[in-house]
């Protein structure tokens, strides 16, 4: 046999093809997190979750994330939150009449006909606050975006026109391409991976929204087959509902009226925000009076919170999204029992006693073990790194 004429032909083998470089991201109403390769991005000293949050001060500079949030009592206007609540929105449409109804901010109606907000550094609509978040997001995590192929998550509930800005918001940050895929299915993705069950449920509660699905998991690509929520139920209710508690416990005890002030509430409420998450490891928390005295403001008293007590004032609120699971399972025509899996998404499903509600509500206990605040982006960065994926939608170079 002759050795030489085989070896041109090893020579001629076709390269690998380069790997490509992926991500995915949870541009979330409350938080963003960016995951590459089932790895959610941390931001150095801060874990990986950055609140959605763009703020232009009078110092002409933009702000992003935690250190933007932090303005949002002293100068609400220019401090940009859930921005996503009306990302792709008309001026004329319901999300922007409601939006409007719940935050503080000069919105007008575009050249274009969107919603946009009106702020001291000028006009911002929702997808330019989206790119200005995932860009500072892959910033701080040191994420490359060049010649790396993102995938974005949607609420199911978004129509071709929401998804295409959520899109469009990150191809802001100068991804080489970007795609979308929606939240249920990418919590569905991260536990499963492959198909390997019929229904899951997924109960998704975040910050500022509640978010229910029924996922076929049977076969590729897996399929929502009933969805709902509330875009107005989460765990800044949850933060509101323990600060008015704990202002009504010290205009008794002390005779100081804590929500009189707004920026002394939202104080009042970011202390709540700790001592709720601190209740996931501990039976009581101290929450940290402000002051209300701007002359003395680092004087402060201490109200200690219990598990109990939060898992009362929280009881209306889980009442609340099972109602919505009973709709979705409706919509769906499928029985609570039929669920082989229950997946949580969101950071508000740590809150004292849900699972435990969750567990009761499913007879079974739900699947927890990946973070909630990361699961969704974790599921994102594996549909991103698929060769074939079915399950994107919209695609926006
Ligand atoms: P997400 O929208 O998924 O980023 O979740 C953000 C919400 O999760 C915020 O309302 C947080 O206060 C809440 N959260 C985060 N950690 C906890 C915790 N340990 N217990 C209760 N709520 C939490």
């Amino acid at each position: 046999m002759d050795l030489t004429q085989t070896r041109p032909h090893i020579l001629r083998r076709p390269m690998p093809a380069r790997k490509r470089k992926t991500v995915g991201i949870d541009l979330g109403t409350t938080n963003t997190v960016v995951a590459r390769n089932f790895e959610a991005l941390s931001i150095e000293g801060s874990g990986c979750v950055m609140p959605s949050a763009v703020a232009f001060p009078p110092s002409g500079a933009t702000l992003v994330g935690s250190a933007a949030r932090r303005r949002r009592a002293m100068d609400p206007k220019n401090t940009v939150l859930s921005a996503k609540r009306i990302i792709g929105a008309r001026w004329r449409s319901s999300y922007t009449g409601q939006f409007r109804e719940h935050y503080p901010y000069d919105l007008v109606e575009g050249p274009d006909g969107w919603a946009v907000f009106k702020t001291r550094a000028g006009l911002k609509c929702p997808v330019d606050i989206g790119g200005t978040v995932v860009s500072g997001l892959c910033e701080l995590t040191k994420c490359p975006v060049q010649d790396v192929h993102a995938v974005v998550t949607a609420p199911v509930g978004f129509d071709r026109r929401r998804r295409e800005a959520t899109s469009l918001a990150v191809s802001k940050a100068k991804f080489a391409s970007v795609r979308v895929i929606e939240e249920p299915i990418a919590t569905a993705l991260a536990y499963l991976n492959r198909a390997s069950l019929k229904y899951a449920f997924v109960y998704d509660l975040g910050g500022g929204t509640f978010d229910a699905a029924v996922v076929d998991c049977s076969s590729y690509p897996f399929r929502v087959i009933g969805h709902g929520g509330d875009p107005y139920l989460g765990g800044d209710d949850v933060d509101r509902t323990i600060a008015l508690h704990v202002a009504d416990r010290t205009l008794a005890r002390d005779g100081w009226d804590l929500s009189n002030d707004a920026v002394t509430f939202d104080r009042l409420v970011l202390a709540c925000e700790l001592a709720k998450c601190e209740l996931s490891e501990s039976e009581q928390a101290a929450i940290a009076i402000p002051s209300v005295d701007a002359a003395a403001p680092e004087s402060c008293g201490i109200i200690t919170i219990t598990r109990e007590e939060v898992q009362q004032l929280t009881l209306d609120l889980v009442r609340r999204t099972f109602a919505m699971c009973d709709e979705v399972l409706a919509q769906a025509g499928v029985k609570a029992r039929d669920m082989e899996a229950i997946f949580l998404a969101g950071g508000s499903t740590r809150l004292p006693g849900l699972r435990g509600y969750i567990e009761s509500y499913f007879g079974k206990r739900p699947r927890f073990d990946l973070d909630p605040m990361q699961v969704v982006s974790m599921g994102a960065s594996l549909a991103a790194a698929r060769p074939a994926v079915a399950e994107l939608l919209d695609p926006c170079a």
